[in-house]
């Protein structure tokens, strides 16, 4: 006997998105979600009359023409947010720095040719190739099949590039110049360029970044409680604190969960959010997931995050501060990812300061801004053996605010109200994300597109999504996951 037409384990974007278009279509879909709230890495927190976004700093792909805008439109909630334009954006680096108007992203690229005016023709050229991959790529994916069997000929841009790395493209263009290598790498990727998938910067710069990117008004988890409630205003149910432990199969199809608290619940499909590496074990016989083929070994998880909340005075900001601010304090971006998958911090650092009270000032009493500091860092494994003492912590933390004043001006040790922080091992807590994993799978070259964890798994009717699964990590790249899992979930049901 079943519940439930549909069960989503696991609350992040990708089992929101999974339940709101299936409780929009009608089915009886429960969400259940380990935590005392949904949204998984897409939350907020409230402390001494401050908002804090948890992790993220910016939600692509909701303008007019976005893919977030048409899954909330159907979802029935894009309503519920104002998306707010994110105007200029700060990158520093150590040689020079960038402040830019990005309400149009391709002008970050005109500006790099105005500060490196013997790199003009280069970087016209990595723009039309980029461009061109981009539009080939989004024309692939509606082509019929016989013009998918002739790639060569009718894409070959992406024929051609497909399986390059983004230092690949650099290379050929701007020899390895360290300055332009940086300054194109200023991605929502824990990858060094030698790893990155081209791919993914074409389509990123086509589909996800050419549109804009947005803050949303009162906060990042205005995204997560509007899918929420659109979860629930459609008649679905959700469920919070309540563990899956297993996922109940009979022969080769899922027919239900298994909570901590022992208890059963039934359906005819199971949608699962939840870390794969975990999910397999909640297999009878821990078989595979995705098949002998597909290994999860061979994937590796991305790597993760150190962050600070804290609250200064609108004082102690320059009137020009804007909301998003990158630094790269190494020259060499190779180096800076290998010491970090080695688990140290010493080689360079990358830190975004993003100021939300900026994009809309109720998250913050007057007089003040709340500020979130990210610092990419290794897995938890080797951050906590050598960060893992209060004392290691917090001589890490003297040495990142004293790089942020020297960058930036800006004296957090002085001037903070307060200084929260959350480490990988917080992350992995919270989320039970790979060792902290920030992005799930990141976008190696052997992680995109077909060789990417697909939504279907072995078992008839258990669909895995979000950020390690097809087609992308992000809050873009889970939401279209869900999408996907709701899409073969509706082929499939009579209703
Ligand atoms: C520091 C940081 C900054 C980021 N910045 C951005 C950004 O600015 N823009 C952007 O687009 N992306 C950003 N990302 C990435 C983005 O947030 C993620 O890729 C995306 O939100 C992942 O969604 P998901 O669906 O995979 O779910 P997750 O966020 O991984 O959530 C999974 C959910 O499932 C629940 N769960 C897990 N196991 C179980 C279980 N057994 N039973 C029940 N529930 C369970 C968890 O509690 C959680 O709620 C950032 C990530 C981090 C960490």
């Amino acid at each position: 006997m079943r519940d439930y037409d549909v069960i989503a384990a696991g609350g992040g974007i990708g089992g929101l998105v999974a339940a709101g278009l299936l409780s929009s279509a009608g089915l009886k879909v429960l969400l259940l979600e380990k935590e005392k709230r949904a949204g998984g890495y897409v939350t907020g927190f409230r402390r001494n009359g401050f908002y804090f976004d948890a992790t993220g700093a910016f939600v692509p792909a909701c303008g007019p023409d976005g893919e977030l805008t048409e899954i909330l439109k159907d979802i029935g909630t894009y309503k519920q947010i104002e998306f707010l334009p994110i105007q200029t954006i700060w990158n520093i680096y150590p040689d020079f720095d960038l402040k830019i108007e990005y309400t149009n992203p391709w002008a970050y690229l005109d500006e790099i040719k105005t500060l490196f005016p013997e790199y003009r023709l280069a970087v016209k050229s990595y723009e039309k190739l980029t461009r061109r991959f981009g539009m080939e790529f989004l024309g692939f994916e509606q082509a019929p099949w016989w013009k998918k069997i002739l790639l060569p000929i009718f894409f070959s841009t992406l024929f051609r590039c497909a399986r390059k790395s983004h230092a690949e493209i650099l290379n050929k263009f701007f020899h390895g110049d360290p300055h332009l290598t940086l300054a194109l790498s200023d991605l929502p990727t824990t990858l060094p360029p030698s790893q990155l998938s081209y791919a993914f910067v074409g389509v990123l710069w086509a589909k996800v970044l050419g549109g804009g990117v947005f803050y949303p008004k009162g906060g990042m988890s205005s995204l997560s409680d509007a899918l929420v409630s659109g979860i629930v205003n459609n008649g679905g149910e959700i469920r919070y604190e309540k563990e899956v432990t297993r996922i109940i199969t009979n022969k080769k199809q899922a027919t239900g969960v298994l909570l901590s608290d022992n208890s059963k619940i039934m359906a005819e499909w199971v949608i699962a959010d939840i870390n794969p590496f975990e999910g397999e074990k909640m297999l009878p016989g821990n078989s595979p997931l995705f098949g002998y083929r597909r290994p999860l070994a061979k994937y590796k998880p991305s790597l993760s995050a150190l962050l600070f909340y804290l609250a200064v005075p609108a004082g102690y900001l320059p009137s020009d501060w804007p909301y998003f601010i990158s630094i790269h304090t190494s020259r060499d971006i190779e180096a800076m990812s290998a010491a970090l998958e080695r688990g140290s911090m010493g080689d360079g650092l990358h830190i975004v300061i993003t100021t939300p009270s900026i994009m809309d000032s109720a998250l913050a009493p007057s007089g003040y801004h709340a500020i979130k500091v990210l610092v990419r860092a290794p897995r938890t494994d080797l951050f906590e053996k050598e960060y893992g003492s209060d004392p290691a912590l917090d001589q890490l933390q003297g040495q990142i605010f004293s790089t942020i004043k020297s960058f930036t001006g800006l004296d957090i040790t002085s001037n903070a109200l307060f200084v929260e922080r959350a480490t990988p091992m917080t992350l992995l807590r919270r989320t039970g994300n790979e060792a902290g994993a920030m992005y799930g799978l990141d976008a190696a070259c052997n992680q995109v597109g077909p060789f990417r964890p697909p939504n279907r798994t072995v078992l008839d009717n258990l669909l895995w999504v979000g950020h390690y699964t097809h087609p992308a990590h992000g809050i873009v790249g889970s939401a279209m996951s869900g999408r996907f899992a709701a899409k073969i979930v509706l082929k499939n049901t009579k209703k």
